[in-house]
């Protein structure tokens, strides 16, 4: 039997597990678990040459450490590129993604900034690709106006063509582009409820666009603030600055639980068992609307 909520956990091997995933993990959990759902554990290892050899098992095994019980195996989405191809296929038959050949220099000349880096100009939009190899695909935005919402951050609306510009959906190197791949992902696993950084909140609309032209139904999204470093940065996994300590789950998970915003837990919490028991009948995901702390689009771009 499916159950009606599915959620995930999706990392992506480029380091140790980090403050900043714990509490996106730990928020995609408690959320699951307080809903009866069930949870995946998906490695988003698409971006090859991104990814640190060895991350993958100490991710894995850090989260076991946490007491994080996934449900079914493991996804991994370096097995899924034919699934990419098919998704990708569908968008060129609908005329709806097309070849571009525009090195990023090229780009750079003439694109002015969006939301989110810069927009793509629209240049390939009638090239039919002939005669070249090495080439990006890139998904049509004309006139295409998305409203996400929100669990914690509300709605956020974007006029993808202003905002984005045509965004690639296969990268020239060869490598399938996150936002497709994350969209087909939640697919085929049946995520219904998506809880992750607050970095991704600006992807959703493109996210949603696929998922509209694609058929497939749309999740449920909730983005968590991020942690920042004291100069304001993003926490990323490149940072030394904030490792957790896997000797001390119990600690770094309560640190999490208290970034989250939610009440602090009745002592004394002697287990992970206890812990994770607590969360699941106390979470409330409302906890974290109009903190301060809160992601704006403003503050990202
Ligand atoms: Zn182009």
């Amino acid at each position: 039997m499916t159950s009606r909520y599915v959620g995930r956990f999706a990392p992506s091997p480029t380091g140790e597990l980090h403050f900043g995933s714990l509490v996106a993990a730990v928020a995609s959990y408690a959320d699951a678990k307080s809903r009866n759902g069930s949870w995946l554990l998906r490695i988003d290892d698409i971006d090859q040459p991104r990814s640190v050899g060895g991350s993958s098992d100490s991710i894995i095994a850090t989260l076991k450490a946490f007491g994080f019980q996934w449900d079914g195996p493991i996804r991994w989405q370096s097995e899924r590129e034919h699934h990419y191809q098919t998704a990708i296929a569908n968008l060129r038959n609908q005329s709806l993604a097309y070849p571009c050949r525009c090195s990023r220099r090229q780009i750079e000349k003439t694109a002015r900034r969006g939301v989110e880096g810069l927009v793509y100009p629209g240049t390939c939009r009638e090239w039919n690709g002939a005669g070249a190899e090495q080439v990006a695909i890139r998904m049509l935005t004309k006139n295409v106006q998305i409203t996400a919402t929100d669990r914690i951050t509300g709605d956020i609306a974007q006029n993808l063509e202003a905002d984005i510009g045509d965004f690639i959906i296969f990268r020239a190197d060869g490598i399938t582009a996150y936002q497709l791949a994350v969209v087909v992902d939640d697919f085929l696993d049946n995520v219904t409820h998506v809880v992750r950084g607050a970095d991704l909140v600006l992807s959703t609309p493109r996210q949603i666009y696929l998922q509209n032209r694609l058929n497939y139904p749309i999740p449920q999204y909730a983005h968590v603030p991020l942690v920042r470093d004291a100069e304001g940065a993003k926490v990323s996994k490149r940072d030394d600055a904030h490792p957790i300590d896997q000797g001390e789950p119990l600690s770094a998970l309560q640190a999490a639980w208290q970034f989250l915003k939610q009440p602090p837990m009745p002592e004394p919490i002697e287990n992970l068992e206890r812990f994770w028991t607590h969360a699941a009948k106390t979470w409330r995901i409302e906890a974290l609307r109009d903190t301060d702390t809160q992601c704006s689009a403003e503050k990202i771009a």
